[in-house]
């Protein structure tokens, strides 16, 4: 799918539909599925729950589209408490990570299905599907059998029959998780421009880090039932808030070491650092922001190559350091001079190190 030119909405958005979590938990017995909450999501973001199996992302969209009743707290939609309301009065579009397509309906017959339930007649919930067809890439599909179409079809019909009924908010629980790495890829972009199209507020849950990182423009980082993290994926790669946040959202070093102002113990040395802590602290440090020396230096450890291996459009090496492993990235200019084996000092730069409380 080529870039496409943005296109008057083929439904009205409502001016307001800013969702806000305020104190919502969930339990499940004595276990707290998620802990108390609260969350303010503008209109027409896309917004990615991600974190690591079991942390609660999905109990979270669950209780958004009103598929879970809250344990505490409110949740509110363009202004409107709906904590009470029953999900098919929520006007939120939902896709699961099965799809759930009506296998024994054919395919504009899926996507009407939600509208004629509605009260819609025949003839124009049939024309709408033929619109969402449109909008989803699948012009002439209506009439085929759900069995007949690949993996990613599946996934558009899934898409457009959420959106049928014209949803103030679009919710998606992993539903790229069945599809292999390229379809996968290529249907992240096709849901980006589909919601920047539209202009629908979008949440999808997932703990694939790089899909979270080129789709959202906000992440919501969750681990043990909790948010941890709200902010523009480059903002959390920057900034992680907590030693979590740093190792979970994109490749870096979690180095255990001992805070002294901006002097810290860690790696057998004294390493300087703009940032300042005290106490026991995770020391991170992004791959791609460490520099490989011949000669000791200010801020430099002595580390052994351990391994080495090309990533296609960069390299990678792992260097030993003690007991520590310590990763390095950058992009090949010419022939690497590393072998395994190999001794050398990595140089930590003052402002790249960032120190987490434990
Ligand atoms: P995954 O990425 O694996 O789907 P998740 O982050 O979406 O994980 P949830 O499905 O929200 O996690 O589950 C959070 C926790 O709540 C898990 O430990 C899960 O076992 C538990 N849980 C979810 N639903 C129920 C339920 N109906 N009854 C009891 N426990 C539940």
């Amino acid at each position: 799918m080529g870039v496409q030119a943005p296109i008057t909405p083929i439904w009205k958005l409502p001016d307001m539909t800013e969702l806000s979590l305020q104190g919502v938990a969930k339990s499940f017995g004595t276990f707290a599925a998620v802990r108390e909450t609260d969350l303010a999501l503008q209109d027409g973001r896309f917004v990615c729950f991600l974190g690591p199996s079991g942390c609660g992302k999905t109990t979270l969209l669950r209780l958004i589209a009103g598929l879970e009743t809250p344990s505490s707290g409110r949740i509110m939609l363009g202004g409107k408490d709906i904590t009470a309301l029953p999900a098919h009065k929520r006007n939120v579009g939902m896709v699961f990570q099965s799809l759930a397509l009506f296998p024994h309906l054919n395919v504009g017959q899926n996507i009407a299905y939600g509208m004629q339930m509605a009260g819609q007649d025949r003839a124009a919930s049939m024309a709408k599907a033929g619109e969402l067809l449109d909008l989803v890439q699948l012009s002439g599909y209506a009439d085929r059998a759900v069995s007949a179409l690949s993996g990613g079809q599946r996934q558009r019909v899934a898409i457009a029959r959420a959106l049928a009924l014209e949803p103030q908010i679009f919710l998606l629980d992993e539903p790229l998780s069945a599809l292999d790495a390229n379809l996968r890829e290529e249907m992240q972009v096709e849901l980006r421009q589909l919601q920047q199209r539209l202009g629908v507020t979008t949440i999808m849950v997932t703990h694939d880090q790089s899909e979270a990182m080129t789709t959202a423009d906000t992440l919501v980082v969750m681990n043990n039932g909790k948010i941890e993290q709200v902010g523009a994926p480059l903002e959390v790669y920057q900034n992680p808030a907590n030693a979590f946040v740093a190792g979970f959202v994109g490749s870096n070093n979690l180095i255990p070491g001992k805070a002294q102002g901006q002097t810290v113990q860690a790696l057998g040395t004294r390493l300087k650092c703009d940032h300042a802590a005290d106490g026991d602290v995770t020391l991170s440090i992004r791959p791609e922001h460490l520099d490989i020396t011949d000669t000791p230096g200010k801020n430099c450890v002595e580390a052994r190559v351990e391994f080495l291996r090309d990533l296609g459009f960069e390299v990678e090496a792992f260097f030993c350091v003690g007991d520590e492993r310590v990763s390095i990235k950058w992009v090949p200019k010419g022939d690497p001079d590393l072998v395994q084996g190999d001794v050398k000092y990595l140089h930590f730069p003052a402002d790249k190190i960032k120190l987490h409380v434990s």
